[in-house]
């Protein structure tokens, strides 16, 4: 079984006096910042010139250029959207990442795919919160927090990984559990998990059922009801317990029809198309295409959205929610974040 670390087993020593620079201020960087702020650190926020900029000054926090928030900072955390994060490196931190300085991320997708490398004379590390960034925020507030993957891609100093532990402490994930991973690993199941099971598995999985009912001639309405809007009900039940959970709160009707019916429609056929995405996270050919659609402004990427967004299902669910007041809405980004 995996070593899970708690507040008690971490020595936060060796981040006390050290500042520490939140660079980006959104769904991570706003938590970041004020967790570890709240925790006894000292935080510089390093961004440009925009909205953030202006929440952040309202936050009470010292905001500097990345520049010179990385020159101030013994620490430099990345919080940036993983796109940009290459070229603001480049011009912004990697002249000021001086010696036994760390660099951190949330994310292990530019280091583990070549997109930034690294002097060999600083400490770098990742904590990547296994949640969004206004829930980390919150559940600190709550006293809680969420559990976190920490990972030691160099160290230099020989504390890289009481450094990351202080720094998961921090942000309160010690309270939640917090689990030793490495940038392949955090890098690959997270790419999978979000393309295979968490977005793109269930978005096609909704669709298609929805699709089924609607072209047997059923109503979109009662079709949109059994194919996305309870998913919501039992995911929630497998959260707190699991497939048992979940199966023991259905009836048994339903459960019948999980055991007999789900392996016909998720069967080996989709797990061997599985192996095949995994595969493309593993040698890189999602990364490629990826890094190359944002070089090219994303005219695949919006034009899906664009397809996507209208799609039956979009236009019926958004006329039904707007009868249903108590399906509160979330941010988008908060919803987005959740797949992390
Ligand atoms: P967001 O999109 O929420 O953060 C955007 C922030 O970056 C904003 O403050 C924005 O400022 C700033 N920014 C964007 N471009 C630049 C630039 N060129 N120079 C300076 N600042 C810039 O990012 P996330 O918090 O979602 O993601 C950050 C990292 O955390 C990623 O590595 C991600 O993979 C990881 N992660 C995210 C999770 C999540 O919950 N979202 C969960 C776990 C990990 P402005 O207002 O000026 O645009
Ligand atoms: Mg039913
Ligand atoms: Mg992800």
């Amino acid at each position: 079984m995996v070593k899970v670390y708690y507040n008690g087993d971490i020595n936060e020593a060796v981040l006390t006096n050290k500042k520490v620079a939140i660079v980006g201020y959104g769904s991570q960087g706003h938590a970041h910042a004020q967790n570890l702020r709240d925790s006894g650190y000292e935080v510089v926020i390093g961004l440009r010139q925009g909205k953030s900029w202006t929440q952040a000054v309202q936050d009470g926090f010292e905001v500097k250029s990345v520049r010179e928030a990385s020159a101030d900072a013994d620490v430099i955390m990345i919080l940036l959207p993983d796109e940009y994060q290459p070229q603001v490196y480049k011009n912004e931190i990697e002249p000021e990442l001086s010696s036994g300085k760390a660099l951190a991320f949330a994310h292990g997708f530019n280091v583990h795919f070549n997109q930034v490398v690294p002097p060999s004379d600083v400490d770098v590390f990742l904590v990547a919160p296994k949640g969004p960034g206004h829930l980390v925020r919150r559940t600190y507030e709550e006293g809680a927090g969420v559990p976190a993957l920490f990972a030691v891609y160099q160290d230099v100093t020989g504390k890289a990984k009481d450094t990351a532990l202080a720094y998961a402490k921090g942000i309160g994930a010690g309270r939640a559990g917090i689990l030793e991973t490495s940038f392949q690993e955090e890098t690959e199941t997270d790419l999978f998990g979000e393309q295979a099971v968490l977005c793109g598995g269930t978005t096609a999985l909704v669709k298609a059922g929805f699709e089924t009912l609607v072209e047997a001639g059923y109503q979109p309405e009662v079709a949109y009801f059994e194919c996305l809007h309870e998913l919501k009900l039992i995911v929630d039940l497998m959260y707190e317990g699991g497939l048992e959970n979940m199966r023991y709160s259905i009836s048994d009707t339903a459960q019948w029809g999980d055991f007999v019916s789900g392996p016909r429609v998720v069967n080996a056929d989709t797990k061997q198309r599985m192996k095949e995405v995994l595969e493309d996270i593993q040698t890189g050919k999602f990364a490629k295409g990826w890094l190359l659609e944002n070089q090219l402004n994303r005219p695949e990427f919006n034009a899906i959205n664009n397809r996507e967004n209208k799609h039956q299902i979009e236009v019926v669910g958004r006329k039904l929610r707007e009868m249903m007041p108590f399906v509160k809405k979330q941010s988008k980004k908060e919803v987005a974040a959740g797949a992390k």
